[in-house]
């Protein structure tokens, strides 16, 4: 088992990163991730802001041989294991919160029973994954920001048994993933999620030649089409042409696939916090057979 520690970490998704692994199609792989604060909030609720820590690191990245500009990179998520801790800020100043005065805060929860514990509510953990991708052709890209090489898309479909489709720019793809989510809403919309670290397990393969044009996710019996943006009007535009182009490459005739996506394909945000919105097509898989 080919295995990345969390020693193999960076704040942007570049074609200059050296490959942590070189790995093969078909290949299954381990990444170990720190969270979003890099470490440094400890689990005692302590957050260290005069330290030296990135924002938002990933571990990676991952080299797949054979993946080229044009193709798609697979990726499957076998699982997700997560520390059993996790931490969130508040995002009072902010966004949905811009006129809320408040002091911001760190607050850590232990959900190592499966549960986060708010409210005298037991609420269940649905491990995510925040930010996946591959590297983008041009000048590398913070992990902050999500675009269509993936990144800080923040989609909390993104759960083991998810598949992702990646539009592969530069040789080999160079997959990261980190900031991991115990739990978080569409949208994200107190800016944090409950940001921890773990491992994900997954299984990559190189699809060749797809014109896939943004981060497609095949889960819970759903094709979702995802896209970034400045304004949630070209983001949401971004992603209904990815689906509808992807309809067609699947044989659907033009007028018929705009008509169907009319009649079945539902929007959803993922997030609303990071320097470009992210937002998801979906539309059940039955339409791709
Ligand atoms: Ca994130
Ligand atoms: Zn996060």
């Amino acid at each position: 088992m080919i295995r990345i520690p969390s020693t193999f970490k960076t704040d942007v998704m570049s074609k200059d990163n050296k490959p942590a692994v070189y790995c093969k199609s078909g290949d299954t792989v381990v990444f170990e991730t720190l969270d979003c604060f890099d470490g440094a909030v400890s689990p005692d609720g302590h957050y260290d802001k005069e330290g030296c820590y990135l924002a938002n690191p990933v571990t990676g990245p991952l080299y797949v041989e054979g993946a080229e500009p044009g193709d798609a990179l697979e990726v499957e998520i076998l699982s997700i294991k997560t520390r059993g801790w996790g931490a969130m800020g508040t995002g009072y100043g902010e966004f949905a919160f811009k006129n809320y005065n408040e002091k911001n805060r760190m607050c850590v929860f232990d959900y190592s029973d499966g549960f986060v514990k708010l409210g005298g509510h037991k609420i269940p953990v649905e491990p995510m994954i925040g930010v996946i991708g591959v590297a983008p052709a041009g000048e590398g890209i913070p992990t902050t920001t999500p675009d269509c090489h993936g990144s800080n898309m923040d989609c909390n479909r993104i759960i083991e048994g998810a598949k992702i489709l990646f539009p592969v720019q530069v040789e080999g793809g160079l997959l990261a993933m980190g900031d991991m989510h115990a739990l978080m809403g569409d949208g994200e919309v107190f800016s944090y999620g409950l940001e921890t670290g773990g491992e994900a397990e997954v299984k990559v393969n190189v699809v060749k030649n797809t014109g896939l044009l943004q981060p497609t996710i095949y889960q819970g019996g759903k094709v979702m089409t995802v896209a970034s943006a400045l304004t949630y009007e070209d983001a949401i535009r971004l992603a209904l042409e990815a689906m509808y182009e992807l309809l067609k490459a699947h044989g659907w005739e033009k007028t018929e696939a705009g008509l169907l996506m009319s009649m079945k394909c539902n929007l959803a945000i993922c997030q609303i916090v990071d320097p470009q919105v992210t937002v998801r097509a979906e539309l059940g898989e039955e339409f791709f057979k």
